[in-house]
C-alpha cells in the first residue's frame, strides 16, 4: 500500500537504546524488512524542543537504518488547526535536518478511506452509532474501579447504524447528537477499550478539506490507519499513549490491514520552561512573550532566532537519548551543547556591553589605525576584519576598578594591560562624578607594542577588549534569562498556575557599542563577542540600528556543576 519502500535494513553500528534494540529484534525476526518511521505533528501550534527530540529520533532512525521517515500532519481537529502552523512545522523540521522528499502526508487526505474503514467496522458489527449525550457517555464509561455501562444504543442493527452514520456524514445532525463508537468491551480493565469514540460530528471548516466533512475521525482511529496506509514499520510516540496501544492494535486487527508496531518513549521535559502547545499558545496570545519566535520560547523558531544551531539541538537530543522513564533535563545542558558548537564555529568580534570611556592621552588626536584582526585567535575559524583604533575608546566598565581586589589583572590606576590586538596601555588617572563613580579613564600607550605584542619582553597579565568610540555603532542587545523562575513546572504548587512563575527579568534590553564589522552581520549569523558570550543578530535590526540577541554567555555553569557532582 505504501508509495515507496525503504530499502531492506541492517542494524547500524550506533549505540543501542531500547528502541533500536527493539527494531533490531524485529529485523532479525523478519517481522519487518526495513525501517519506515514518521513524524506526526498536529498543526495546532509551533514545534518546540520536545518535538525536536521526536524529529531527531524518527528521522535519525530512518538515516541509521537507510530507511524513510514521512512528515505527516495529524490534522483531524478542524477547529484548532491552521496553515500558518503547517508552514512553520515544515520550515522547522527541515531546519533540524529532517528530509521527507515527497512524503508529506496529511491525515485529512485519508478521510475518505477512513470513512470506508468505519463503514466496514459497522458492517462487521464492530462499531455502532451512539446517541447518548457527551455527559452520559462520560458518566457511563465507569472508572478504574467501576466497570462501564453499556449504551442503550449499543445493539442497533447494522442497517440502522449505517443509515445513521451516513446521515451524520451528510450533515443531518447537529454537533454532539451522535458519535460512532467501537464495540469492544464496556468492562475492559483498560478504560481506553470501553467502546472508544471513533467519529464525532463537527460542523466546522477544515483548513484543507473545507466544508466537505461534517464528521471527523478521532486520533485513535486515524493514527493507526494512517500509519498502516503509509506502510510505517515503527510508530514511535510518547508514553501517554501507552494505554492507547491496545486500541491501536485492535483497530488494525479488526480491519485486517497491514500492522505497524507502536513503541512509546518518555517525553522530554526541560527545567524553567513549559513544553505544551496549549501553554505556549497562551503565552503568545496573552502577550507574555513577543511571539512564537520570541528567543525566550522553547520553540524551534525561538531557539533559531536566539542563535541556537540545528547541530547543537541534534547534539542535545543525542546526549539525552531515549528512555522509557520520564525525566526533567536541565536547561543548562541545552546551553552547554550550544556553547560547545559555537565555541568551534562562531567568529569572534569585539563589543562593549557596559561602556566606559577611555582616553589615550599620548595618542594623536585625529589619527585612526585600521588593524587587521583574525576572527579567531588560533586561526581555526577563517576570516579577518578591519578594526579601527583611535584616541578615544570604550571598554567594559567592569574591566576597570578604583579599588582592585587581589589578583585583579585588568585595569586600575597604575596598571598596564593589553588592548586586544592593539597596544599595551597604562592607566594614569580617572575622572569620577560627584558620587565617586568613574566616568573617564585616562591612559598612555606604548607605541612599541603595536599589535598587542610585548616590546621588550615585559609581560602583562590582562587583555581586555575595546571599541573605538568614534567608529563604534550603538546596538540594542537583548539579554535573556529563563522564562520562568520555577525549575519544575510540572510541580506548580496548589492554587497557583505556571503563569505565576513567569520571570519578570527574562528580558533585559541594553545599548552596547559594537565594532563596525558587526553592524553589517546578517540576521541569524551567531558570533562571539569576545569575553562576553555568543550573540545573534536579530531580524528586527538594520545595519544602522543593529539588534543582537544574547544566545548564551561564555560561562559554563552546567559543566562545572556536573564536575562537582
Ligand atoms: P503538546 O503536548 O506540546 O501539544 P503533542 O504531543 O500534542 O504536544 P503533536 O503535534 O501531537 O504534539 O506531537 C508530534 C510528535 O511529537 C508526537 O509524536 C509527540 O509524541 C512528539 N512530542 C511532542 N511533545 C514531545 C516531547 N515533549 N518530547 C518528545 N516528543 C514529543
Ligand atoms: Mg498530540
Amino acid at each position: 500500500m505504501t508509495q515507496e519502500r525503504a530499502v531492506p535494513a541492517e542494524a547500524p553500528e550506533t549505540s543501542l537504546d531500547f528502541i533500536r534494540t527493539r527494531i533490531n529484534q524485529d529485523l532479525a525476526d523478519g517481522r519487518y524488512t526495513c525501517v519506515h518511521t514518521r513524524f506526526p505533528p498536529e498543526p495546532n501550534g509551533y514545534l518546540h524542543i520536545g518535538h525536536a527530540k521526536s524529529i531527531c529520533l524518527n528521522f535519525g532512525l530512518a538515516r541509521d537504518y537507510h530507511g524513510l521517515c514521512n512528515l505527516r500532519f495529524d490534522d483531524t481537529n478542524p477547529v484548532k488547526e491552521d496553515t500558518e502552523y503547517v508552514d512553520s512545522i515544515r520550515e522547522d523540521v527541515r531546519w533540524l535536518g529532517g528530509e521527507w522528499d515527497d512524503r508529506e502526508f496529511y491525515a485529512s487526505d485519508y478521510f475518505e478511506k477512513l470513512y470506508e474503514f468505519a463503514e466496514q467496522l459497522i458492517r462487521d458489527g464492530k462499531a455502532y452509532v451512539d446517541s447518548q449525550s457527551a455527559d452520559e457517555i462520560r458518566e457511563n464509561r465507569g472508572t478504574l474501579t467501576r466497570p462501564g455501562t453499556e449504551s442503550p444504543y449499543r445493539n442497533r442493527s447494522v442497517e440502522e447504524n449505517l443509515d445513521l452514520f451516513r446521515r451524520m456524514r451528510a450533515g443531518e445532525f447537529t454537533d454532539g447528537t451522535h458519535v460512532l463508537r467501537a464495540k469492544i468491551d464496556m468492562a475492559a480493565p483498560n478504560i481506553v477499550m470501553r467502546d472508544p469514540t471513533l467519529y464525532r460530528i463537527r460542523h466546522a471548516a477544515h483548513h484543507r478539506t473545507g466544508d466537505t466533512w461534517k464528521i471527523y475521525p478521532m486520533y485513535d482511529f486515524t493514527h493507526c490507519l494512517s500509519d498502516s496506509i503509509e506502510g510505517i514499520t515503527h510508530s514511535i510516540c510518547t508514553l501517554e499513549f501507552v494505554n492507547n496501544r491496545e486500541l491501536y492494535d485492535w483497530v488494525l486487527d479488526a480491519l485486517q490491514v497491514y500492522h505497524p508496531q507502536q513503541i512509546e518513549f518518555a517525553r522530554l521535559g526541560i527545567t524553567y520552561t513549559v513544553l505544551s502547545k496549549r501553554k505556549l499558545i497562551h503565552l503568545v496570545k496573552e502577550g507574555h512573550v513577543r511571539g512564537w519566535d520570541d528567543p525566550r520560547m522553547p520553540t524551534i523558531c525561538g531557539l533559531r532566532r536566539r542563535g541556537f544551531t540545528p547541530e547543537a539541538i541534534q547534539d542535545f537530543c543525542a546526549r539525552i537519548g531515549v528512555a522509557r522513564a520520564e525525566n526533567l533535563v536541565e536547561y543548562g545542558l541545552l546551553e552547554f551543547c550550544v556553547r560547545e558548537q559555537l565555541n568551534a564555529l562562531a567568529p569572534r568580534y569585539m563589543a562593549v556591553l557596559d561602556p566606559i570611556k577611555l582616553i589615550i592621552d599620548n595618542y594623536p588626536e585625529d589619527q585612526t589605525e585600521w588593524f587587521d584582526m583574525p576572527v579567531s585567535q588560533d586561526g581555526t575559524i577563517p576570516g579577518e576584519r578591519k578594526v579601527p583604533f583611535a584616541r578615544e575608546l570604550y571598554i567594559e566598565r567592569d574591566d576597570f576598578r578604583l579599588d582592585p581586589p587581589k589578583k585583579f589583572h585588568r585595569l586600575y590606576q597604575g596598571a598596564e594591560v593589553r588592548l586586544r590586538y592593539a597596544y599595551y596601555i597604562t592607566c594614569t588617572s580617572v575622572e569620577c562624578d560627584e558620587n565617586g563613580l568613574p566616568q573617564v579613564i585616562h591612559c598612555t600607550y606604548d607605541p612599541q607594542s603595536r599589535g598587542g605584542s610585548s616590546p621588550d619582553g615585559r609581560k602583562v597579565k590582562g587583555t581586555i577588549h575595546w571599541v573605538s568610540s568614534r567608529h563604534a555603532v550603538p546596538a540594542e542587545v537583548r539579554l535573556y534569562d529563563h522564562l520562568f523562575t520555577l525549575a519544575n513546572l510540572n510541580d506548580v504548587p496548589e492554587g497557583k498556575t505556571f503563569l505565576d512563575f513567569l520571570n519578570p527579568d527574562s528580558l533585559k534590553i541594553i545599548t552596547a557599542m559594537i565594532e563596525p564589522a558587526l553592524a553589517a552581520m546578517p540576521a541569524g549569523k551567531t558570533v562571539q563577542f569576545e569575553r562576553l558570550g555568543y550573540f545573534c543578530p536579530d531580524p528586527d535590526g538594520t545595519p544602522e540600528k543593529p539588534v543582537f540577541n544574547r544566545t548564551v554567555t561564555l560561562k559554563d555553569s552546567w559543566a562545572k556543576q556536573e564536575q562537582r557532582r
